[in-house]
């Protein structure tokens, strides 16, 4: 095991740096822990990439690593405080076990630098938002002569010079890749069938409450062949849904040119990609929603039915004290017009509760906008004073602890009931989901996204009835009654629906697996999910052929079945709506 020489004293530096670096080949393990978003998860796709890359390997959990980084977020006191109390845990820890070594990087990182390392002596490696391609390197710098603390004003190409102790150029050539815009594809992806691509970093925004300019940086968008190269990869590596990221995704390109919009392009390039079924992305700032990007979404058969549009306030007042560039009629009209172009839209959101100087007027007219909107669902947040914020110095306007609570309690039933009542509203329809496995709470059901985003547990068998949650409650027929059969469902069409006598364990024999894409019955409804049950199987992942028959698609086609369920006929035939036309399903 590698030693961390500063513990040892200076004195033995130079003689033990062969030995060092002969150790340093020696397989050591790692374990990443991620705070805060998914840019914040695909960063730590990233930094996994790198060390292993670098001949580490990663740990199943981070008290056995010989290296734990801790990937952290500063946009909520609560992601803080949970940093702070993980860096607690791990002094114990690094005390007992001599040349583990503690990196932290990330916004929070990026935002205390030197100070962190003042507050907790036993961190190794302080990195920021800019240079997390330089992980390894730091790690070697820090064995050898102590912490060390790189944080960059913007994002720069920082190479070890030639010669120095340690220097590796294999290391070098792959950070001057990741500098050269190559990062993203060298992600350590947890599932083969998904990945997100970071289309850019920075925000050139400035929300009142937020804190991400500080800490990321102004726009920096990544160049569109090389995103259109990504996708590419990655669909050849077997990918078959993307998620762009970025703190302003529709803002994309602006810095490469304001002649036209580049997002509404990207979406239909990437949307274009061979292999590549299902296209999202998060988070468009509503100020920067443009025609052209709902047309683009409209047009993009791959692009989902799923638009987050955060809103943050429903008071127009509100609105202008967070600098948000809009007002709610403004917002509303855009979510009319968005889904006036694209049937079936799934619409999702941000609101923050208890902005300074929030009344219960200006709260009344969020609720509004709420109603009239009509989410699927809603993060609901309390507004936090991040430090260095104009939010922050508001101090003397801050809404009492016990009126934000009770607004919060407000909001959240507001948010369920729209929710229920659109997640309602698809009981009885066929949805395409993207198989994800069976569910954690119990095998026997297994879950899925459909195009809208909505997490769905289903029974994976058409002979294993109808789906129970996955607490095992029972599902709900339509309308809602407790063990109701779905219309043409099993049991309600013993003669349809194959017996496991005659077809065995249907859904594993049909190639159900994680990454396999098929349609789903939907049964029964909750705030937060769907419940259902198996019908088709659309698509295999790529590492089992990728595709199954399917009457009626197109070549390698992107399905986009969503629609009602046929009615039960005695037949196991029926119909349902792909993409914009109708084609016949075989059920069962
Ligand atoms: S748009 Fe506003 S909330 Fe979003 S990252 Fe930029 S400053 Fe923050």
């Amino acid at each position: 095991m590698l030693l961390s020489l500063h513990r040892l004293g200076g004195w033995c530096i130079e003689r033990l740096q062969g030995l060092v670096f002969l150790a340093w080949t020696m397989a050591r393990s790692f374990y990443v822990r991620t705070f805060g978003c998914q840019m914040n998860e695909h960063d730590s796709e990233q930094l996994e990439a790198l060390l292993s890359a670098d001949g580490l390997v990663r740990a199943p959990d981070l008290q056995s690593a010989d290296v734990v980084v801790l990937n952290t977020c500063c946009i909520r006191e609560n992601a803080d405080n949970r940093f702070y109390g993980h860096l607690g845990h791990l002094k114990s820890l690094s005390e007992a076990k001599p040349g583990m070594q503690i990196a932290v990087g990330g916004c929070l990182a990026q935002r205390e630098g030197e100070a962190l390392l003042e507050r907790a002596g036993h961190i190794d490696v302080v990195f920021g938002t800019h240079n997390l391609e330089r992980l390894p390197q730091l790690l070697k710098k820090a064995a050898l002569s102590g912490p060390v603390v790189e944080v960059l004003d913007a994002r720069d190409r920082v190479l070890e010079p030639e010669g120095l102790p340690g220097h590796d150029p294999a290391v070098n050539e792959l950070a001057a890749a990741a500098s050269h815009d190559a990062l993203g594809a060298l992600a350590a992806r947890r599932v083969p069938y998904a990945a997100w691509i970071t289309i850019q970093r920075g925000c050139d925004n400035s929300c009142a409450f937020c804190t991400v300019p500080q800490v990321r940086g102004p726009e920096v968008s990544r160049p569109f062949d090389v995103l259109v190269a990504e996708a590419r990869a990655l669909a050849g590596q077997g990918v078959t849904e993307v998620t762009l990221l970025g703190q302003n995704v529709n803002s994309y390109g602006r810095d490469i040119t304001r002649r036209r919009p580049l997002f509404a392009d990207l979406l239909r390039a990437i949307g274009a990609v061979e292999g590549i079924r299902r296209v999202r992305f998060t988070s468009p700032h509503p100020k920067d929603l443009r025609p052209e990007t709902i047309a683009a979404m409209a047009e993009t058969d791959a692009v989902c039915e799923h638009l987050h549009l955060p809103l943050q306030s429903g008071s127009n007042r509100v609105l202008g004290a967070m600098h948000r560039g809009y007002t709610a009629q403004r917002y509303l009209e855009k979510v009319a017009a968005a889904r006036d172009a694209i049937p079936d839209l799934a619409l999702t959101t941000d609101i923050i509760v208890g902005f300074p100087s929030e009344t219960e007027s200006d709260f009344e007219d969020t609720l509004a906008v709420v109603a009239e909107a009509g989410y699927d669902s809603a993060y609901t947040f309390v507004f936090s004073p991040r430090p260095g914020t104009a939010a922050a110095s508001m101090t003397g306007s801050f809404v009492p602890d016990e009126v934000v609570a009770d607004r919060f309690a407000r909001l959240v039933e507001v948010v369920d009931r729209s929710g229920i009542s659109r997640h309602r509203a698809r009981i009885g329809q066929i949805e395409e989901v993207l198989v994800e496995g069976p569910s954690k709470r119990n095998a026997d059901v297994w879950t899925g996204r459909t195009r809208q985003g909505k997490l769905v547990h289903f029974s994976p068998s058409f002979a294993s009835g109808p789906a129970r949650g996955p607490g095992g409650q029972p599902a709900r027929g339509p309308g809602g009654q407790p063990g109701g059969q779905p219309a043409g469902g099993p049991g309600s069409q013993s003669n349809v629906w194959p017996s496991p006598a005659t077809s065995g364990d249907l859904g594993l024999h049909r190639g159900l697996r994680p990454g396999s894409y098929a349609t789903v019955q939907v049964t029964d409804a909750a705030p937060h999910h769907l419940v259902g049950y198996l019908r088709e199987l659309v698509a295999l992942p790529a590492d089992a052929g990728g595709e199954v028959r399917r009457p009626g698609s197109e070549p390698g086609g992107r399905a986009r079945p969503v629609g009602v369920a046929p009615e039960p006929s005695g037949s196991p035939e029926g119909s349902v709506a792909v993409g914009r036309r109708l084609i016949p399903v075989r059920v069962g």
